[in-house]
Parts: structure tokens; C-alpha cells; sequence
């Protein structure tokens, strides 16, 4: 069957009660929990930050987690191992005392939820209910489903899905929460839509689901995509859907048109049940249109939840300066106007405490008078980390030129990722042969939130070398952004609409391979980053200022929430296909 087209739906008015209700599989909340793995998670924690701060009425959904996401351990040739990091709710959150039920294969799961009650600057609270299913009355398996983000197989992310999606939904309710409007983050949370559309079905005619039936669950439903890749989609087996979420269930998801190539596909169940959805940049938006064109697919360009970024002498610096920008942050806008020697002392600070912190976990001591790239990010390999390394002469005759060059970088490999983990090994391996008086190379081990921070924050320009067009968004520029250091990336995701040459940082140039594209990185290493650095540092500070006012004032998570608020939780007006606007840029 084919999947039907957005269509024109009676919508609420901005609404005086209720919530919105948001779906993730991790969340970044605070840096001592470590719920969640990267990207994902963090842009969630981020949106729940400034929905906080702006006082919008949410809720959050999110797996407990207990056995945590894994801490990384780096051997000398560059091998990883990982370790649980097991954490206890207790010590940050507080027991629900309601249950749900669930059922996974043949077994009815119980589900409780733990309230963690995240604040916003004003006082507003975004409570966030972790779900666990680890009770005595669940079965040994079944004890285990909210312990590991992404771990074990494709069976247990099923499972995890449904605790997720039909647990959540059904937790909401069990709650007393009035919901409006239900957000999937990702499509890991589409089975939401089942439950909710099974217990209006409960109240009339089960078996058949009528066009009206569908459009109830849709009213309330919206999805964001932050896949830019068909097999980057969570997808399982016609097999694995009858046997876990049973053949009824699956018939019927599989007439609605929700299965692609014989398998149950999340994201076109999301959207089937959505009646707004969007991707996470602009060119992801048109990506996702292509792939899925039946659909109206808005772009919300992703954000980053600015205090919680900002190095701690920027944001003395920007309370001086220009105290409104908590509250808003276009107020950043105005960060045309900062001193220059203010700007060089801020960054000069947060440049010493990365450098202290790099010298404390390896002992090695940096210059902080010399230019300092830094890479972080998952070690996936379509992130190409290596790619900076792949010319070690012309490496070297830089550094030279440059008096000097420091690159730090870190990032995990998913446990069962072995490409991405020799992606790791080869990187540090080259590092160790490369490394002397004039180019230092560091791989940090344990990428997470802390580190992140210091890194985006304290070296003195951003790199980023995905394969166009798999990066959806990346939203480590942006925190380099709102901290002045500008980036050097390939146009892709986030960059495309970021990247004023020059001003807020520097384009790779598209290349027809890895080899072309490495060649363009080092071109613009040569031509235009290492002879600014040398020049006056009034100019460095020039460009740190512009990328600040101009990048810092839209990249983030307070503009972002805005949008989402008004375009899909409580649109004025409703997106058609027809109405989205192709980018105009032809980059
Ligand atoms: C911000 C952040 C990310 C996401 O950044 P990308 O640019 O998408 O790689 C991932 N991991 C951590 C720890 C972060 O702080």
C-alpha cells in the first residue's frame, strides 16, 4: 500500500493546558549520568534545557539506563576496551509509584518510572521520567531491557522500543498527564504511535482502523528525523515483528504501509502517524524529502543549549557585555561589539584549562601560544578522523610554517564497531610515528560531555571531515561557534548554512574522493588558517567575534525550542509539501 500524504488536519489553539510529551532513546542530563552516547542524546538534553528555560510545558521519556553508556579505555597501540559505567536512580531521581504493563514476545513486562525534575533558569521544570523495567516481578531477560543504550542485538532494541514507545505512552497516561502533542525524537520511539492509537481502537471498533482512527493518533503526533542515510534507519525483520510485537500488531502496521522491502521500518511508521515531521538542518530536510518524497519533511536546524556550552571566561565576558543573552540568545548578536583583547584573554583562558586538562590524564604539556586543532566525535568512519593525517609531509612542513601545530583528538567506537575501532588504532598509531618539537598529536580517551566542553571551547579552530552527506546536522561546531572558535569543515549538515568563508570559519571544497578532499583541508590549512594565525592578533580576534555574533546568535537550542513550539507542537499555520521550502543556496 502506499504511504499516505500529509493531510490537512484541525489543529488547537496555542493551548492554556497540557503538555508536549518527548521521546528519546538517551538524553544528556547531566554530566554524572551518563544516560546517554553522543549526538543524539545531547541535542536532546539540550532542547529539554531551554524548553526549561523558556517555560514551555514538556515532559521527557527516556530508558533508564542503569548499566550506563560505556567508559573507554585506550591501551598504548590504540585498542579499545570498554566498561560498564552503572549509576543508581536514586541518587538523582525519585520513584513513581505507578506501574505499566507491556508486552514483549509472549510476556508481559512491568514498567516503572524514576522522575528526574530538570530546571530552567526561571524556575520552570521539564520533568524527565527515566522508564526501568527492572523489577521483581519482570523475568530475569526482561529485568535487563532498560540497561544498555544500544547494546546486545537487533531483538533486544525491539524490545527496548516498545518499553520506550507503547511503555512511555501508556506511562504518560497512567501519570495523569494530559498530552497534546507527542514528540518522537528519532524513529526509536515510533511504536508511541501504536499504543496510542490501539487504546483508541479499544473504544470502538477493533480489528479495523479506519482513515478517521489513524487521524485521531496523528493530531497528536510529531516526528523529527536525524537519519540522512537509508541504512542508518532502525529496521527490523517481518520475523522479529511477529515474534516481539506479536502478528496481529504486525499485520496491521504492515497494511498501514509501514514495512519497506519486507521490513518493519520506524521512521515510516513515525511518519505515517505524524502529522508534522522534520529533519535537523536544511539539507538534511531535502535529504529526507528525497528519500521518503510522499512526505512533507519541514527542516529545524539543530541547536545547542548555550550556558551549558559557554566556557566559563566567555560567559563572565558575555554577562558584562551583554547580560540579556542568557534569556535570549539572538541578544548574541551583539557580540559584533566585544573588545578585542577581551575576546583574546577569554579564549586564552579556556585554552589553558584544556591545556592543564590534557596535561593532567596524559602528562604531556602543550603550548598554548600555538595553534591547536581539535576533532572530536564518534569514531565512525564516514567522520574520516584520519583524514588530516593522510599527507604526514605536508602535515609536518605546516607545523613548521605554522611555528608550531597541536591537534587533539577523542571519540569512542561503538562496542561492536571494529572499522571505526581501527579508524582509532590507525589515528593514534600515526600520531605516535608523527608526533615532534613542532607537531604534537593527542588522542584523549573517553570523549564525553566534560571533555567535550573543554575541547569545543579551548583550541583555536573546530575540524570537522564527514563524507557529504551523512552528517544530518553535527552540533560540536555550533559549541566551538558560541565560544568564537570559528570551524574547518566540509559543507555538510550544520556547516552549510553556518560557513561564511572567512568569517565564521573555513569550507573543505567538495572533492570526488577522500584524496581530492584532503587536499582541499590542507589547501585552506595553508592558504588561509595558518597565515591568519601568524597575522595580527587583531584579526584572529575579528573572526572569533563574527563567528560568535553571527553563528552563536541562531545555532542554538533557545531559537530552536522557539521553532519547534511554533511550527510543529502548536503550529499557526499547517505544513504541506507543497510549502516547503527548497534551500536556496546551491552549495
Ligand atoms: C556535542 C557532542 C556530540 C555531538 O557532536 P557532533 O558534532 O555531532 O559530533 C557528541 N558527543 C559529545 C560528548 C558531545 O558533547
Amino acid at each position: 500500500m502506499e504511504p499516505v500524504p500529509n493531510q490537512p488536519f484541525s489543529y488547537e489553539p496555542f493551548p492554556t493546558s497540557g503538555v508536549v510529551a518527548y521521546f528519546s532513546m538517551e538524553i544528556a542530563i547531566q554530566p554524572a549520568m551518563p544516560t546517554y552516547s553522543g549526538g543524539l542524546g545531547v541535542l536532546a538534553g539540550d532542547t529539554l534545557r531551554s524548553a526549561a528555560d523558556l517555560g514551555v510545558p514538556l515532559v521527557a521519556f527516556t530508558l533508564a539506563h542503569r548499566k550506563g553508556y560505556f567508559q573507554q579505555h585506550l591501551d598504548g597501540t590504540g585498542d579499545q576496551t570498554e566498561d560498564v559505567q552503572p549509576w543508581n536512580p536514586t541518587d538523582f531521581c525519585t520513584e513513581e509509584a505507578v506501574r505499566v504493563t507491556v508486552s514483549v514476545e509472549d510476556r508481559v513486562v512491568t514498567v516503572r518510572a524514576w522522575r528526574y525534575d530538570l530546571q530552567g533558569r526561571s524556575g520552570h521544570i521539564v520533568p524527565i521520567y527515566l522508564l526501568d523495567t527492572d523489577l521483581d516481578e519482570n523475568f530475569g531477560w526482561d529485568r535487563g531491557l532498560t540497561d544498555y543504550l544500544y547494546g546486545g542485538d537487533t531483538n533486544y532494541r525491539l524490545q527496548q522500543e516498545i518499553v520506550l514507545g507503547m511503555g512511555g505512552a501508556r506511562m504518560a497516561n497512567a501519570l495523569g498527564l494530559r498530552v497534546n502533542v507527542y514528540h518522537m525524537n528519532e524513529g526509536h520511539a515510533a511504536l508511541l504511535t501504536q499504543a496510542l492509537l490501539e487504546s483508541q481502537l479499544a473504544g470502538g471498533h477493533p480489528g479495523t482502523v479506519t482513515d478517521a482512527d489513524i487521524e485521531q493518533v496523528r493530531r497528536k503526533c510529531v516526528f523529527t528525523t536525524h537519519t540522512p542515510v537509508p541504512a542508518g534507519h532502525d529496521r527490523f525483520s517481518s520475523e522479529q515483528s511477529i515474534r516481539i510485537l506479536g502478528g496481529e500488531r504486525t499485520a496491521r502496521i504492515e497494511r498501514l504501509g509501514c514495512f519497506e522491502n519486507g521490513l518493519l521500518n520506524m521512521t515510516l511508521l513515525a511518519l505515517r502517524f505524524s502529522r508534522y515531521a522534520n529533519g535537523v538542518a536544511m539539507q538534511h530536510g531535502k535529504v529526507s524529502r528525497d528519500m521518503f518524497p510522499e512526505y512533507a519533511v519541514d527542516s529545524i536546524t539543530n541547536g545547542v543549549h548555550a550556558p551549558t556550552w559557554v566556557s566559563e571566561p566567555f560567559q563572565q565576558m558575555l554577562d558584562t557585555h551583554l547580560p540579556a543573552w542568557r534569556r535570549d540568545n539572538l541578544y548574541l548578536r551583539n557580540a559584533i561589539d566585544l573588545p578585542d583583547a577581551e575576546i583574546i584573554n577569554a579564549h586564552a583562558r579556556a585554552k589553558e584549562t584544556l591545556l592543564s586538562e590534557v596535561a593532567s590524564r596524559t602528562g604531556l604539556v602543550l603550548n598554548p601560544n600555538v595553534l591547536t586543532l581539535g576533532f572530536a566525535r564518534r569514531a565512525a568512519t564516514y567522520k574520516r578522523a584520519s583524514l588530516l593525517l593522510t599527507q604526514p609531509e605536508r602535515l609536518l612542513e605546516i607545523a613548521t610554517r605554522a611555528g608550531g601545530l597541536q591537534i587533539l583528538f577523542a571519540g569512542k567506537a561503538h562496542p561492536q564497531d571494529s572499522p571505526g575501532k581501527s579508524l582509532i588504532r590507525h589515528v593514534i598509531e600515526t600520531a605516535g610515528n608523527l608526533s615532534n618539537d613542532m607537531l604534537r598529536i593527542v588522542y584523549l580517551e573517553n570523549y564525553a560531555w566534560d571533555l567535550g566542553a573543554l575541547l569545543t571551547a579551548g583550541v583555536d579552530v573546530w575540524v570537522n571531515t564527514p563524507r557529504r552527506p551523512y552528517e544530518a546536522s553535527g552540533t560540536s561546531g555550533m559549541k566551538a561557534a558560541l565560544n568564537g572558535v570559528p570551524s574547518l569543515s566540509i559543507l555538510d549538515g550544520w556547516w552549510i548554512e553556518g560557513c561564511i568563508e572567512g568569517v565564521t570559519g573555513w569550507a573543505i571544497e567538495d572533492g570526488a574522493n577522500d584524496e581530492q578532499e584532503a587536499n582541499a583541508l590542507y589547501a585552506k590549512l595553508e592558504k588561509a588558517v595558518v597565515p591568519l594565525y601568524l597575522d595580527a592578533k587583531e584579526k584572529w580576534a575579528r573572526l572569533m567575534r563574527t563567528t560568535l555574533a553571527f553563528n552563536g546568535s541562531y545555532f542554538n537550542t533557545n531559537r530552536m525550542v522557539k521553532q519547534y513550539t511554533r511550527n510543529a507542537y502548536y503550529p499557526a499555520q499547517m505544513v504541506e509539501r507543497a510549502q516547503v521550502e527548497e534551500p536556496i543556496y546551491t552549495r
